[in-house]
């Protein structure tokens, strides 16, 4: 499907929970979210609207959170989108605390990539950021998925006066592992508004000062908005998802939908659709036909606006979003 702006939207990023384990200082609030149980979409809404999505032309799932390894059963989830048809790729966006002990079952389910987010490899700094002492969980998490031939990526996300420098190790989990390593800047989104970024343009700089050999990487990595660079003798690549000071939203491919299920055509913006109470009565059974919710995944994807409103802080997504929407 084409959004009003042409652009083909062929993914969407599903929150499986807004719960989380950690307590990243720009993504969970001090409170941190409580929602019901009952409010949260479950496994067969979830696949019934990744279905109708697939059906619409989104081949592409990542499952996100919170932290979608507390949620209970998600091998099964993802087998179950495995085997929707159409469906080319289940992904997931992780912490990676509890990836090492879940491992096998994902990848047997047939998860096709994970992303690790981790600001730094020291750590004190690590449990500064997250507020946890649990470096090591996800780095034995990391190695048991390459130890596979999995396909793994790190996120890192730089906060100023933080971990600035943290870029310097974090590249090196590229030099001897196929790992891409990539740098998000800091969006003012919930939490990360009160924190402030590094800007990827000035980090490029002292990396090609660091690694002169860094070049462009002409291949195509993944399905979103990074610039991907290669250093000599690296097995991985550094990649660079600059939200804040590069191009970002005029390739954007995506939709999102948050845990309790409702679906946002833009990271930005608080606008969304509950397809929840399209999929459940009062009495929990199916509502809507499976017509009804692909018009309303439709209508989202033609409402997606043509870039996101970061410079305008009245009118970026609240103070809970990024554990919500799942980044
Ligand atoms: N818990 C999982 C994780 O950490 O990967 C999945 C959810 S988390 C919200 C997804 C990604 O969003 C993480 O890489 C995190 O660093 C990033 N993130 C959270 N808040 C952000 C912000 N304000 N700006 C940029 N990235 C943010
Ligand atoms: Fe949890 Fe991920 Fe947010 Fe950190 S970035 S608090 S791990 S949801």
């Amino acid at each position: 499907m084409r959004d009003s702006f042409g652009r083909d939207i062929r993914y969407m990023r599903v929150s499986v929970t807004d719960r989380c384990n950690l307590r990243c200082r720009y993504c969970m609030p001090k409170e941190p979210v409580r929602t019901g149980q009952q409010d949260i979409l479950t496994d067969g809404e979830i696949a019934r609207v990744c279905r109708i999505a697939a059906g619409l032309g989104i081949t592409r799932f990542k499952l996100t959170g919170g932290e979608p390894l507390l949620r209970p059963l998600l091998a099964e989830l993802v087998a179950r989108l495995k085997e929707t048809p159409s469906v080319e790729q289940v992904t997931m966006t992780s912490n990676g605390v509890l990836l090492c002990e879940e491992w096998d079952r994902l990848f047997a389910a047939g998860l096709d990539a994970v992303n690790v987010s981790l600001d730094t490899a020291d750590r004190a700094l690590y449990e500064r950021i997250t507020g946890f002492d649990r470096l090591q969980q996800v780095l034995d998490g990391i190695d048991r998925a390459v130890s596979c031939g999995a396909a793994v990526r790190i996120n890192a996300v730089l906060q100023r006066g933080v971990n600035d420098d943290a870029w310097r190790e974090l590249i090196l989990f590229a030099k001897d592992r196929p790992i891409d390593v990539r740098f998000i800047e800091l969006m003012p989104i919930g939490m990360g508004a009160k924190v402030k970024g590094v800007s990827n343009t000035g980090l490029f700089a002292a990396m090609k000062a660091a690694w002169p050999s860094l070049k462009p990487d002409g291949r195509v990595h993944g399905n979103g908005p990074a610039v991907y660079w290669r250093i000599d003798g690296f097995a991985g690549s550094v990649g660079f998802i600059s939200a804040m000071h590069g191009p970002f939203c005029g390739g954007c491919n995506r939709i999102r939908m948050t845990a309790r299920g409702e679906l946002r055509p833009c990271l930005g913006y608080e606008d969304c659709v509950s397809l929840r109470d399209l999929l459940r009565s009062e009495k929990g059974e199916s509502r809507e036909t499976d017509d009804a919710i692909a018009r309303a995944v439709r209508g989202v994807i033609s409402s997606k606006p043509r870039m996101h409103c970061f410079e305008d802080r009245r009118r970026t997504a609240g103070a809970e979003a990024m554990v919500q929407i799942g980044g």
